[in-house]
């Protein structure tokens, strides 16, 4: 998930606004990649969800 935003990337959804097909793997995601929401953060700054936060 985005640490910035709070967007969370999810494998079994993917993102097609973004081109990401349904069941597109985190590690298929382009490095550059931005968080389609804020924009400021890029997929090395994600985080895995889970514990942090909500
Ligand atoms: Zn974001």
């Amino acid at each position: 998930m985005c640490p910035g935003c709070g967007y969370v990337y999810d494998e079994t959804l993917g993102d097609p606004r973004e081109g990401f097909p349904a069941g597109t793997p985190w590690s298929a995601i382009p490095d550059a990649w931005c968080c389609p929401d804020c924009g400021v953060r890029e997929k090395v700054d994600f985080v895995a969800p889970g514990r942090v936060g909500a």
